[in-house]
């Protein structure tokens, strides 16, 4: 990763003179299964309704700072009120906010990596530290019992359910058991719950614990990454602090109007993510029938992708941008995800074009390697 130049080094703030030049590594392709959007984009319903309320909306006036209105539909549609709910520009605004608010130096994040990259990224811009509680290597699942033992002597404790990028959803008792351990906050990030089993939600504790925050996005299931919003479920006061240190304006007009509309129609949405939920499983069952023939390792997954290993990933990666133009994600530089891709669930034609592909470029293992071995 590219570094600042050493002038700028000299004048940033110390803990961040170590910072990556950020570089997105963004190639256009035909097919993009890389960033785990709605490759649906917004059922054509809604879109014409998006677009009526955004030729409504006037760009001359500031946008109401909170976002009132969404909230009022948020809340209705999650069974709570106003005060229970914060909007950000995207679930990554929120998670900057969550840091800023409560991390901080001499402060303690426990996370349970493999995951989400930006909360390691926000702690550090924070001067948070953090806790790591490695998942197993194997099985990618967490040590219920290690995370606890954690969140009891953290002031922070995230988990992602389902968890970016390993598929799996952290147990409803676990968040519990973490919400009775942890001194501060515990944050469930479902950015991708509604590809989920219906009851995985955590949204059932928030009335028993007012440490719970849950984070919630519309750049997944709702296909409006592009827009930029999320929000967080949790207790007034723990609203009030996040709405304290937010820039004022951070969600503009275009965006509320947007996602108000997306809100109100939700209904809209769920075919297309039913559609994801089922192709999920497809794929998954494809990937498996080809490791009976190939060297791969495929995860069960509750989100709209699926996390792959296959030997020379990022190789694989490269061929399938170059030779296919299909780009899906390489995590073989992150610990604890050697040789791991991560591909979004597409259309069955995306999905079928990428099984395609990996069929065509992992070698055959068995008998051809045996034939060779012989020869
Ligand atoms: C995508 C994602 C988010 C939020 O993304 P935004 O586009 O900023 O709303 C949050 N957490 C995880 C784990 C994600 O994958």
């Amino acid at each position: 990763m590219p570094q600042l130049s050493p002038r700028v080094q000299a004048l940033v703030q110390p803990h961040l003179r170590d910072l990556d030049v950020y570089d997105p590594n963004f190639t256009p392709t035909r097919i993009n299964l890389s960033a785990n959007e709605n490759t649906y984009d917004v059922p054509p319903a809604a879109r014409a309704a998006i677009d009526e309320a955004l030729a409504a909306t006037h760009t001359n006036r500031y946008p109401d700072p909170l976002s009132n209105e969404l909230r009022d539909e948020l809340a209705a549609w999650h069974g709570t009120d106003r005060a229970h709910v914060i909007v950000g520009n995207g679930g990554d605004e929120l998670l900057y906010n969550f840091l800023l608010a409560f991390g901080g130096p001499g402060r303690t994040l426990a996370i349970c990596p493999p995951t989400f990259s930006e909360y390691a990224f926000f702690a550090s811009l924070t001067q948070t530290d953090v806790a790591e509680v490695w998942r197993d290597p194997e099985t990618m699942l967490a040590d219920d019992d290690a995370l606890v033992d954690a969140a009891g002597k953290a002031n922070l404790i995230i988990l992602t359910s389902p968890n970016n990028p390993t598929g799996d959803l952290a147990p409803v008792a676990l968040v519990r058991r973490l919400c009775e351990a942890c001194p501060g906050l515990v944050m469930v990030d479902e950015a991708y719950g509604e590809f989920a089993a219906p009851g995985s939600s955590c949204e059932s504790l928030l009335d028993a614990y007012d440490n719970l925050v849950v984070l919630h996005t519309l750049s997944k299931a709702f296909a409006l990454a592009g827009a930029r919003c999320g929000y967080v479920l949790a207790a007034p006061d723990v609203v009030e602090a996040l709405a304290a240190v937010r820039q004022l304006y951070s969600v503009n007009v275009l965006t509320q109007a947007a996602a108000l509309t997306a809100v109100r129609l939700r209904d809209e949405f769920a075919p297309t993510v039913a559609t994801i939920v089922s192709e999920r499983a497809r794929v998954l069952a494809a990937l498996r029938e080809l490791a009976r023939t190939r060297e791969l390792t495929v995860w069960p997954s509750e989100g709209n992708f699926l996390l792959v290993r296959v030997p020379g990933a990022s190789e694989v990666r490269r061929r399938l941008r170059d030779e296919f133009s299909i780009l899906v994600r390489d995590f073989s530089y992150a610990p604890g995800l050697a040789d791991c891709l991560r591909v979004t669930v597409g259309t069955p034609e995306e999905n079928d074009a990428v099984l395609a592909a990996l069929g065509e470029l992992l070698p055959a293992a068995g008998p051809s390697d045996s034939l060779q071995a012989l020869s």
